[in-house]
C-alpha cells in the first residue's frame, strides 16, 4: 500500500478537529515524553501543535534546541536555489510561472547555465539547489542530460525541485549526481488540491504523492517533503505531512528525510493564502517537529523574513538558503522578470553567515552525503 493508498483513505480534515481537541493532560504528557527523550506518538505531536501548548512554546523551544545541537552540532548547511526555467504547463493558483500567467519564459542554454553557476561559485556556494517548471517539452530528460553535468562540475552537493519523474528516471539522475529530491505536496487534502491545481500533470495527486516512494526506491540519498502552509488548513496537513514522514521511515529507512515548511506568499496573479499561518504557530510546529524526530533535517527558504529566520534558526533549522534569486539568469544577469514568489530575506550572503555566526552557528556550504554508500538502495523495496 502506498502512501497516497494510506492518506486517502482518511479523513485528514478530523486532524486539525483531533488537534483542537488536545486536553491539558495530553500535553503534559507529550513534553514530559520530549524532556525525558522517550519517543513521541502521532497524539502526542498532535498535543504538541495545538493551541493548549501555545503557552509552552519556550519550554518547548529550549528542548528542540537542545536535540538540534546535540543531533547537528553547531553547523548549518548553506543552500542556493539554480532555476534554469520558468516555463510551466500546469496552472497552480499560488504560482507566479503557472502557465495561465502570462509572461516572458526563459529556460537557460547550457552557456547560461555555466554563468550562472560560475556566479554561484563567486558567492561561496557547493550545494544547489536545481530548480525549474514543469515543462517536459523544453526541460525533459534530455535537457536535464545536457545541463546537470555543467552544475554537478561545480557542485558538491546537488538538490532537484524540477517535475516528478518515474523511478527509473530517478535512478539516471543518481547517475548525473543528483544526492536530494524535493517534491512537495503542497497540500494533502484531495478536494483542495484538486482546486488549487487547476490543469496540467500536477492535478495527479496519486503520481506526484508517490514521488518520494520513486526517490526511495531509485537509491537517492535524501528526499524532501513538506507542504504548502496556507494552502489548507495547517493543522491537518501538518498532521498529514506527519505521517508521510512516518510512512517513509517506516519503509526507507535508508534514505535521509528532509522538510520544509514553504508557507504561502502573494505571487504574480494576486493570489492571497486563504488559511494564513501566524509566525507562533509556525514555530510551535516547527518545535513539535523536532520533539518529534531528533534525526529530521529542516529547511527553511528566503520565503521567509530576516527576523523569522533569525529567531528560528538557531532552535530546529538545519540548512538555509541566502542571497537567493528565483528568476532564470537571475544570479550572473540580474533578471527581474517574472519571480516565482515574493522574496521576504534579501539579505546578502554575508549578512546571512554573519547573523548565523553571532548565534554561535557555523554555516556550511558543503554538505556531506550519507556516511554509508549504498545504505538508500539497500531500504527500499
Ligand atoms: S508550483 Fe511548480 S508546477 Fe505549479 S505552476 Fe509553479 S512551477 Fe509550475
Amino acid at each position: 500500500m502506498s502512501f497516497y493508498d494510506e492518506i486517502t483513505a482518511l479523513d485528514i480534515k478530523s486532524y486539525a478537529r483531533q488537534v483542537d481537541a488536545s486536553s491539558d493532560s495530553e500535553v503534559s504528557r507529550a513534553l514530559s515524553k520530549s524532556r525525558s527523550g522517550d519517543p513521541l506518538d502521532l497524539g502526542d505531536f498532535m498535543a504538541l501543535i495545538s493551541p493548549k501548548a501555545a503557552p509552552y512554546l519556550s519550554d518547548m523551544a529550549v528542548l528542540a534546541e537542545k536535540y538540534t545541537r546535540r543531533r547537528f552540532g553547531n553547523t548549518v548547511s548553506m543552500y542556493v536555489p539554480l532555476y534554469l526555467s520558468n516555463r510551466c504547463l500546469n496552472n497552480c493558483r499560488y504560482c507566479g510561472f503557472a502557465a495561465h500567467n502570462k509572461y516572458p519564459r526563459k529556460h537557460l542554454l547550457p552557456e547560461e547555465t555555466r554563468r550562472e553557476c560560475e556566479a554561484i561559485h563567486r558567492m561561496g556556494y557547493e550545494n544547489i539547489l536545481v530548480v525549474s517548471g514543469e515543462d517536459p517539452r523544453v526541460c525533459g530528460m534530455d535537457y536535464f542530460r545536457e545541463h546537470l553535468p555543467i552544475v554537478a562540475e561545480y557542485a558538491s552537493y546537488m538538490s532537484l525541485e524540477i517535475q516528478p519523474l518515474d523511478t527509473g528516471e530517478y535512478r539516471e539522475m543518481k547517475q548525473l549526481g543528483v544526492d536530494y529530491v524535493c517534491v512537495y505536496q503542497e497540500t494533502y487534502d484531495p478536494e483542495c488540491y484538486r482546486i488549487n491545481h487547476l490543469s496540467g500533470k500536477k492535478r495527479d495527486m496519486r503520481y506526484r504523492m508517490e514521488t518520494p516512494e520513486r526517490v526511495g526506491d531509485a537509491g537517492i540519498d535524501k528526499v524532501g517533503l513538506g507542504a504548502l502552509l496556507g494552502l489548507f488548513d495547517w493543522k491537518a496537513d501538518v498532521v498529514a505531512l506527519t505521517r508521510h514522514l512516518m510512512y517513509m521511515r517506516r519503509h526507507y529507512w535508508g534514505t535521509r528525510l528532509s522538510i520544509s515548511f514553504p508557507r504561502l506568499r502573494p505571487a504574480e496573479g494576486g493570489f492571497q493564502p486563504e488559511y494564513p499561518v501566524s509566525d507562533r504557530q509556525m514555530i510551535q510546529c516547527l518545535c513539535a517537529w523536532r520533539l518529534f524526530d531528533h534525526e529530521l533535517e529542516i529547511s527553511i527558504s528566503t520565503r521567509e523574513s530576516p527576523r523569522f529566520r533569525d529567531v528560528i534558526t538557531p532552535v530546529v533549522i538545519t540548512s538555509i538558503s541566502a542571497g537567493s534569486s528565483t528568476q532564470p539568469g537571475g544570479y550572473a544577469e540580474d533578471h527581474h522578470d517574472l519571480p516565482q514568489f515574493i522574496i521576504s530575506d534579501s539579505r546578502s550572503v554575508t549578512e546571512v553567515t554573519a547573523a548565523l555566526r553571532r548565534c554561535g552557528l557555523e554555516p556550511v556550504f558543503r554538505e556531506a552525503r550519507s556516511q554509508i554508500p549504498g545504505m538508500a538502495e539497500a531500504s527500499g523495496f
